[in-house]
């Protein structure tokens, strides 16, 4: 049976729900206002307590079954507002969400707004019967306390997380207080003083909002750094250009911290750091104790030599003397004395140069000495440089290492005016090599086209290991017929080499397909490097075993003749 009420009924009847509840002095809950307005809506003035005698589990049953159909849509919004919150045993949010919508697949708005005002009210009974989740049993007074109880050990825990895990990462004074302030307030739980909810809520989004902003500074700070340590190691680099060991640890540096970042990599460019400065100190020392020791061995020599020259000095005048002597005389004994005299002190001059010859030598041989162990240094270092830009399989460059060569054969070939190419090599069907003889014999393999290549190019052309079994061959001072040929030549030697496993003894023949591309002023190593793998692709496309030039450069600056 169904009423129509109109919007003046419904204010009027809104109106006596409120009165009724001041008077019997009832808390404006959804569920009391929308009991009293039915019990008014049905004529019935009972201003009774919270609970009926329909009530479920202590709660009150917010629906009679003969109300159902009669509910204004008003306080059956209210309603199912208040169920929709409320946690009940036994039915899930998600469940809750499919019964609402099955309620608007079932029911057409438009047409039937009864029948869909009875499917709530009738699903809102269903859900009414069903007790909370924290309340059991008891009435509603235990029902509070057993929510403020079951909700003590959260707010303990909490009370906990934020003592014990975050308030140690504040930093931040203002931060830190905060959390201080929530950690006392999520403890108030524990002596069982009520804390209220919404504050609750507000202090801990004020936290997280102020903790999000504190964030993204930190976040703002790091990338700045980053920043200034990679202007600061640019700006070394080339300060420093003509220690090449340096640039390319540098390099190698800047390399490990392009973002993201994680620690590990930070530790991994901390510890190149270091032992670029360990390094770099342990020459600097050797070559500050063979200067300190070369001033030495001079400072000595020079006062040995001022010594010699002084006695040489006083004996070329004593020999002067007796040379005066010599000739004003002619008795016979002063002649012998005079002549003794003269051949001591000659021997004498003679030994004083021997012992400065001698010191002399062994300045020499030290500084000889000193010299070789600072060129020993220096070409370990050199060694461990060149280790970083190497692949360790087959010796050919690594990535790194063909950006520093093309970097270094680019700006050549800018300056000069020359050409400029290279080839992208794959080999064939190499899958089927290593499917067939085994990896080793792969590697093999991939060893002897790098040994092959070294063979047949100038020493200034340099060979690159993409990865797998691509390689670049960079030829500076090579327009593309001339890397054609280069690149041909290659290929007829490789596929008539046999490839022979050094244990087994098994041989395999191999062969590559190649794009070549020549560069043009203006190019990056990207562009060029594309155009080389589209050039491959054609090759791979046309049998294999072959060559492929790119198509010319984009750019509008033609490449070097
Ligand atoms: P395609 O002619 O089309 O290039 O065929 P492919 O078989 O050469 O190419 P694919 O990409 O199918 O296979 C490449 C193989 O190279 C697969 C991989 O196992 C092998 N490979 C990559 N790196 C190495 C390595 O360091 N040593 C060995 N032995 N094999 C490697
Ligand atoms: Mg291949
Ligand atoms: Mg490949």
């Amino acid at each position: 049976m169904s009423k129509m009420t109109s919007p003046v009924q419904i204010a009027d009847l809104a109106r006596a729900t409120l009165k009724r509840l001041g008077e019997s002095r009832l808390p404006p809950t959804p569920e009391n206002y929308s009991r009293v307005y039915v019990e008014i809506a049905q004529g019935a003035p009972q201003p009774t307590p919270a609970i009926d005698a329909d009530s479920t589990f202590g709660r009150p049953a917010r629906f009679p079954a003969a109300a159902v159909g009669q509910v204004p849509w008003g306080a059956l919004l209210l309603n199912l507002l208040s169920e929709w919150e409320r946690s009940q045993t036994g039915l899930t949010q998600l469940q809750k969400r499919q019964a609402i919508d099955a309620l608007g697949t079932a029911t057409s708005p438009l047409q039937d707004a009864v029948t869909l005002q009875q499917k709530i009210a009738q699903l809102l009974k269903q859900w009414a019967a069903l007790p909370s989740r924290q309340a059991v049993k008891g009435n509603a007074d235990e029902t509070t306390v057993q929510e403020a109880a079951t909700d003590a050990p959260w707010r303990q825990l909490w009370g906990q997380s934020l003592k014990y895990g975050l308030l140690s990462y504040c930093l931040d004074a203002d931060l830190q207080s905060r959390v201080q302030a929530l950690i006392a307030l999520a403890e108030r739980g524990d002596t069982a003083e009520t804390v209220n909810p919404a504050i609750l809520t507000t202090e801990n989004r004020e936290l997280w909002l102020k903790w999000d902003r504190l964030r993204a500074e930190d976040e703002a700070v790091r990338d700045g750094l980053v920043g200034l340590f990679d202007l600061v190691l640019g700006n070394l680099g080339e300060f420093l250009a003509q220690d090449h060991w340096i640039c390319v640890q540098m390099a190698a540096i800047q390399d490990t911290l392009r973002p993201p970042l994680d620690t590990e990599r930070l530790e991994q460019a901390q510890g190149s750091l270091k032992q670029l400065l360990f390094r770099q100190g342990v020459l600097q020392k050797s070559a500050d104790e063979v200067r300190a020791t070369a001033k030495e061995l001079i400072g000595m020599v020079v006062r040995n030599l001022a010594g010699y020259v002084e006695y040489s000095v006083n004996y070329n005048r004593a020999l002067d003397g007796d040379l005066q002597r010599l000739e004003a005389s002619n008795d016979w004994d002063e002649i012998r004395r005079v002549v003794q005299g003269i051949l001591t002190q000659s021997r004498e001059l003679q030994e004083r140069s021997g012992k400065l010859g001698g010191q002399l030598l062994q300045a020499q041989r030290q500084a000889a000495e000193a010299h070789e162990r600072i060129q020993s240094l220096e070409d370990e270092l050199e060694q461990a440089s060149q280790k970083l830009q190497e692949d360790p399989l087959t010796g050919a460059l690594n990535r790194r290492g063909l950006d520093v060569a093309f970097a270094r054969d680019m700006s050549r070939a800018e300056r000069q005016r020359q050409p400029l190419s290279v080839a992208l090599l794959d080999l064939d069907h190499f899958k089927r090599i290593n499917d067939t003889y085994g990896h080793d014999l792969g590697d093999e393999v991939l060893r002897s086209l790098v040994q092959l290549t070294r063979r047949v190019m100038r020493p200034t052309d340099a060979i690159a290991r993409m990865g797998g079994e691509e390689f670049m061959l960079l030829l500076p001072d090579a327009d593309a017929e001339r890397a054609w040929g280069v690149v041909e030549r290659l290929l007829e030697a490789f596929c008539h080499q046999r490839v022979m496993h050094q244990t087994s003894g098994q041989c395999v023949e191999a062969a590559f397909s190649a794009g070549i591309a020549q560069w043009c002023v203006g190019e990056d190593f990207a562009g060029l490097y594309q155009r080389a793998d589209t050039a491959l692709l054609a090759a791979k496309q046309a049998g294999r075993q072959c060559l492929m030039q790119a198509s010319p450069c984009a750019k509008s600056d033609k490449p070097h003749a």
